[in-house]
């Protein structure tokens, strides 16, 4: 029977209660679910060491030697069993705290010893390591790599370490070996060399050795990889299809805010305008990613961009992560659109907009004298109704789950254009897969005349060299933010903390005047000290990460971050893009421990040596990896990967999305008798739990 079809319940070793527990706790049904359970680490078992050749803790070794002393120490469950190991020049010490009473050691027997050494005062100590006499030491036992398993509690408790699961998938190897069908084509295995699937099953397994186990596993990365991409470009070629509204007029309000800019657009923003707009001519729904980083003129796009859309006749929205910034893009937009008088209706909805208020903007979105409404999740409430609903901005979308982005297409007839924007750059290699069902267009250029943000680390004990500084910026009119770190999880203490730095500015500044703002205080109150500072009748701010994203305080000069340790690269870059927002020169002061870890002093650098987002965006992937993402993968994308890693594994992404276009190209709908096994194993991987595929919008 075909590995895939065949109960894992009546597999050597197995039974009902252990299948049980393998499926509730892996999701293994089939025998094949469990060649599908990579190892996550192989120990070279070929090698033997000598005692003196040891040079790594926590590395797994074997020795071959003799145990020529040992006692034991203390009464009952407290006893231990201390033994030392002589390999002939040197010696190292055993200890056991459990089964003492079976361990039956004998001297003048060699034996081979296998554990994970720790050092303590110049001796070599193995807790609990396997002690086997030689004799009873079978070949395979000293074979290759050892494949070590990912198990839980539950397994455990009922035998399932990684021992059994090794012996549990040894048992299925022979009928592996004599076939299984492969899910890539023998045309993709050639071009890109990689092994059959046969063969990377055993060889991922059971390695011969590091060379096949690291081609195995590049294989089923490549798989994994591949089908990602295969589901994601299937979907994006199907949207390419989608009918969507036709705006082919570039417009009277277009050209009227063209004419009224105080500046230039810059000539990325030109390029991308034009990539929009060849969309919105097409007759498809666009689904576009507008990249750029913080300062590159994002907003200024969005919004040309609604007023093409507008100028044709369609309503438009902007939807934005929090209040703070849907009001700043009110603001802003409202700034922008001033000299254009009567000819642009814009409203602003938000939870905080009260009853009384949404009753006239319900009715302007119905009759359609509202052009653009700015507004947070409120957008997406069913009482929102739009008259001709054509366009949609989304601002910093990977805060919007993919299936809220979804819930605005219920909302028309036809689903209207979509532009996600985001401040956050995103490695390549990550973009293929977050956003890898979009188009992509890059603002990769600054408004002319911006000086670079300085930026310098200090340890808190220069607090007094700070402030002074702080002072001489207020002196010559500039002004401050100072922000807080707030986690969820410490969310008082943090507050606490807060107000401490508070108050602290408030007797160390008593002549000047401070606001403060946090995602606890309510929305008005926060919009109040907000403004203050906007107009300048505060010269400092303290904040916690509410002021992340899109606030826009030209004269603010200077950025202090307190507890830089506790924040992510990403997150230290959107918050020094608060400031080298005018034409001073600004400041970024990260202050932290004076202690840190080797990883928090990496990111210091980071953040000193250079203000390139994108190589921001990739020194955060290298040092935290993917899953850690603030939430990027979590929303942003419903794959779960087991054995291929973004952070690691960029060239392979590239190279399987690839392979999964050349297919769709000439076959987007996967019908040709050749693209069968695509097909299948693309259904099979849809049903199976590991991909939740629906949620693609
Ligand atoms: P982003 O949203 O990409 O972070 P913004 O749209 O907030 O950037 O723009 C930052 C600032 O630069 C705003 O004050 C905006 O008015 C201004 N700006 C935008 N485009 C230009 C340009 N081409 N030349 C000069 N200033 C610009
Ligand atoms: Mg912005």
């Amino acid at each position: 029977m075909e590995l895939s079809q065949r109960d894992i319940t009546y597999c050597k070793n197995v039974g009902t209660k252990r299948a049980d527990i393998l499926y509730k706790e892996l999701g293994v049904r089939t025998a094949m679910d469990l060649l599908r359970q990579y190892p996550y680490k192989y120990i070279d078992r070929s090698k033997f060491y000598k005692i003196a050749e040891i040079d790594d803790e926590d590395t797994y070794v074997q020795i071959i030697g003799e145990v020529t002393e040992w006692h034991t120490i203390g009464i009952g469950k407290a006893q231990r069993l201390s033994a030392t190991f002589n390999d002939g020049t040197h010696q190292c010490e055993l200890v056991w705290f459990q089964g003492v009473k079976y361990l039956k050691l004998q001297r003048g027997v060699k034996y081979l010893l296998f554990g994970k050494p720790s050092r303590f005062q110049h001796v070599y100590n193995f807790v609990h390591p396997d002690l086997t006499p030689w004799d009873k030491v079978t070949p395979e036992m000293t074979q290759g790599l050892e494949p070590y398993y990912n198990t839980t509690e539950v397994m455990k408790r009922h035998g399932l370490n990684s021992k059994t699961l090794r012996s549990i998938i040894a048992e299925l190897i022979p009928d592996l070996k004599a076939g299984v069908q492969d899910t890539m084509g023998a045309d993709v295995l050639q071009k890109y060399r990689l092994m059959s699937l046969k063969d990377a099953l055993v060889n991922v397994h059971f390695p011969k050795d590091t060379l096949s186990m690291q081609n195995a596993r590049a294989r089923l990365k490549f798989e994994e990889l591949f089908y990602v991409q295969l589901q994601i470009l299937r979907q994006m070629k199907r949207r390419e299809q989608n009918p969507g509204f036709a705006m082919p007029l570039v417009g009277s309000r277009f050209h009227a805010l063209y004419k009224a800019l105080p500046f230039d657009l810059t000539g990325a923003q030109k390029r991308v305008i034009h990539e929009i707009h060849d969309d919105l001519k097409s007759g498809h729904q666009m689904n576009r990613l507008l990249q750029g980083d913080v300062g590159s003129g994002k907003t200024l796009v969005a919004l040309l961009c609604c007023l093409l859309a507008v100028d044709n006749n369609y309503q438009t929205c902007i939807m934005a992560p929090t209040e703070i910034l849907a009001n700043q893009h009110y603001e802003t937009l409202k700034a922008f659109l001033a000299p254009l008088g009567d000819a642009v209706h814009v409203a602003l909805l938000t939870g905080s907009t009260t009853a009384k208020n949404r009753v006239p903007i319900h009715n302007g979105l119905m009759n359609g004298t509202i052009h653009i409404l700015i507004g947070t999740h409120a957008l997406l409430e069913d009482a929102v109704q739009w008259q001709n609903l054509g366009f949609v901005v989304i601002d910093e979308q990977h805060r919007f789950g993919v299936a809220q982005r979804a819930k605005l297409w219920t909302k028309n007839q036809l689903p209207p254009h979509i532009l996600v924007m985001t401040a956050t750059p995103i490695p390549r290699t990550l973009a293929m897969t977050v956003y890898g069902d979009l188009h992509v267009s890059i603002i990769d250029e600054l408004p002319p005349g911006r000086k670079p943000v300085q930026t310098i680390h200090y340890d808190i004990k220069r607090r007094a060299q700070v402030y002074s500084f702080v002072r001489k910026q207020i002196q010559d009119g500039r002004q401050v933010y100072v922000v807080y770190p707030l986690i969820k999880e410490n969310e008082k203490m943090d507050l606490q903390d807060l107000q401490n730095g508070f108050n602290e500015l408030c007797e160390a500044f008593p002549e000047y005047k401070i606001s403060m703002v946090h995602g606890q205080m309510k929305a008005a109150d926060k919009d109040l000290q907000m403004s203050r500072f906007a107009t300048g009748e505060t010269q400092i701010l303290v904040a916690t990460t509410v002021i992340e994203v899109g606030v826009n305080v030209p004269n603010a000069t200077v950025m202090i971050i307190q507890n830089a340790e506790r924040f992510g690269l990403s997150q230290l870059h959107q918050l020094r893009g608060r400031v080298g927002r005018g034409g001073d020169q600004s400041f970024c002061i990260l202050l932290t421990d004076f202690e840190m870890s080797s990883e928090t002093r990496k990111r210091m650098n980071i953040m000193v040596e250079t203000n390139d987002g994108f190589r921001i965006a990739e020194a955060d992937l290298q040092l935290r990896g993917p899953g850690d993402l603030e939430g990027t993968m979590q929303s942003g994308t419903p794959f779960a990967f087991h054995i291929a890693n973004l952070a690691t594994d960029g060239r392979l992404v590239a190279l399987a999305r690839q392979a999964a276009m050349d297919i769709l190209d000439q076959d987007p709908l996967l019908e040709d008798e050749m693209n069968r096994i695509y097909k299948r194993h693309l259904d099979f991987l849809r049903i199976s739990q590991s991909y939740n595929w629906g949620e693609i919008s």
